[in-house]
């Protein structure tokens, strides 16, 4: 595949639920970059994931992760397979803001903006800007990459979203 032909992608990655033969979430994710890896996309860079133990009574442990990568799809391909790769993982469908084994998100791509009623995509992804585990893990491996609605980088995003 040509260069020129290449689409690069800011994804963040969560897990918030045990699988039954990975484990922890932080292993969910490492075997989800492996997927995507073995699925023809080109992992070019994997941020450290940043792990929230659990609080209080809660036994749920949080990972959250970041990776770029390259590929030929085109951002609702891409979203197709990512997916894909949920489900494989044991993600249910109706799973929105609760418990569940890997989630995983298109945050910027290369090409800009995109918009999509169905299925329903929206790149730069409407909620990153303000959440600090995703921006946080993205600081690692993008710090230089440019919002294209706000002009800002993800390190300038960064900095306002984790000033008192
Ligand atoms: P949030 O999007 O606020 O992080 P979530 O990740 O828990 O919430 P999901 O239930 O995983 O939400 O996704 C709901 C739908 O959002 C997906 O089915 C997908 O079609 C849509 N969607 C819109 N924009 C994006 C994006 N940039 N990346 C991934 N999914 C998106
Ligand atoms: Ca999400
Ligand atoms: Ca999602």
């Amino acid at each position: 595949m040509a260069e020129a032909s290449m689409h690069h992608y800011l994804i963040a990655l969560g897990s918030n639920r045990r699988h039954h033969r990975i484990g922890r979430p932080d292993k969910v994710l490492a075997a989800a970059l492996l997927a995507l890896a073995a699925d023809g996309q080109d992992v070019l860079a994997v941020a450290p994931v940043i792990e929230t133990p659990p609080i209080g009574p809660s036994l749920r442990r949080y990972a959250n992760g970041a990776a770029i990568i390259a590929s030929p799809l085109r951002p609702d391909a891409l979203l197709a397979l990512l997916k894909r790769l949920e489900a494989r993982f044991g993600r249910r469908r109706g799973q929105r803001w609760s418990a569940r084994t890997l989630d995983l998100d298109i945050i910027l791509w290369s090409g800009g903006s995109w918009h999509s009623p169905s299925p329903l995509l929206i790149v730069p992804h409407p909620a990153y800007r303000t959440r600090d585990f995703v921006l946080r893990p993205a600081l690692a491996i993008a710090p230089h990459w440019r919002d294209p609605l706000t002009g800002l980088t993800i390190a300038q995003l960064h900095h306002r979203a984790t000033r008192g």
